[in-house]
């Protein structure tokens, strides 16, 4: 009897984690460390999305913050989840946990190989509505130095890669698809801002990029959480990290929290923003002006990707 009730309980913990295939504990654990996953750099399971968007219509240019009406005052807290086609990142699951014990909604720009490489986390993600998950490109391509092909499939793969592993969730009530994108390195061209229109997505970058530095010493982050509030506004984006590259970021979001609630701000999703107000767009991405992220152009291979050979989707 005893062997047949284990067996039950097996045949139970078998079925859940199969259905699921993510850890029932939303704590940190060896996996989520940087690197821990090793890399594979192989297109998603299909290549072409089964959701398309109709293209967007309106200005395609790169959404920098919103403009809200006097007494509203919300702002969008936003996280990057990234990795390079030569290798894997982590996942802050200390950062993820702070948002959900605060109850905060959140953005988060997945690269569609980090979403891969990290399938059990974003599976366990997609359980908390208080998230939602957006396009960052599937290995960080530079949108300015892509070809029209490569940047086509960075998009599209990673789109394809949100549908199959929403598919493998079961869950009712998810988004189909996402419809928020973002540069990495918030490098684009008119071109590339042309086919990420066409594509049907919206371009979010930031008015306020959080991390400057390392943040693990609590004072430190103390220091930069002033500032970063000082800079935040009515209707402001907010970059961080939560794919463990950054360090002490969940020090510095703690801070400005607390910084930011005291003064009367709520948190929303970006998408909530962008219907609260009107669009502020500018036709370059940029960290805080105009033209400081050129340099990166000549550091992560020869298209952002790491690689040496450009990324043609083939
Ligand atoms: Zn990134």
């Amino acid at each position: 009897m005893k062997a047949l009730k284990t067996f039950a309980l097996l045949l139970l913990l078998s079925s859940a984690s199969f259905a699921l295939d993510m850890p029932d504990s939303w704590q940190t654990d060896s996996l989520d460390r940087r690197r821990a996953i090793p890399n594979d750099s192989a297109p998603p399971e299909r290549t072409e999305p089964l959701h398309g968007l109709l293209p967007f219509s309106g200005d395609e240019g790169v959404i920098r913050r919103v403009k809200l009406s006097d007494d509203v005052k919300a702002v969008a807290l936003t996280f990057d989840m990234c990795e390079l086609d030569t290798n894997t990142t982590g996942c802050d699951m200390d950062v993820i946990n702070f948002l959900r014990e605060q109850r905060i909604p959140a953005t988060l720009f997945m690269g569609g190989k980090w979403m891969r490489t990290h399938s059990r986390r974003v599976k366990q993600i997609m359980t908390d509505d208080i998230f939602e998950l957006a396009n960052h490109n599937w290995s960080h391509g530079n949108c300015a130095l892509l070809s029209p092909e490569g940047l086509k499939a960075q998009i599209l793969w990673t789109q394809s890669e949100y549908e199959l592993l929403r598919e493998e969730t079961g869950l009712e009530g998810l988004p189909e698809t996402m419809t928020l994108f973002r540069l990495p390195y918030g490098r684009n061209s008119q071109r590339a801002l042309k086919i990420i229109a066409e594509l049907g997505l919206r371009v979010i970058q930031w008015d306020v990029a959080a991390e400057a530095g390392d943040n693990s010493n609590p004072k430190r982050a103390k220091r930069s959480a002033k500032l970063v509030a000082s800079m935040t506004k009515p209707g402001s984006i907010l970059l961080f990290h939560a794919n463990s590259v950054p360090k002490g970021t969940v020090n510095l979001l703690r801070e400005v929290v607390n910084i930011l609630s005291d003064d009367d701000y709520v948190f929303v999703k970006v998408s909530d923003l962008l219907n609260m107000g009107e669009p502020e767009t500018v036709r370059d991405g940029y960290f805080s002006r105009p033209k400081d992220n050129y340099a990166l152009d000549k550091k992560f291979g020869i298209d952002g990707t790491g690689r040496r050979k450009p990324f043609t989707g083939k």
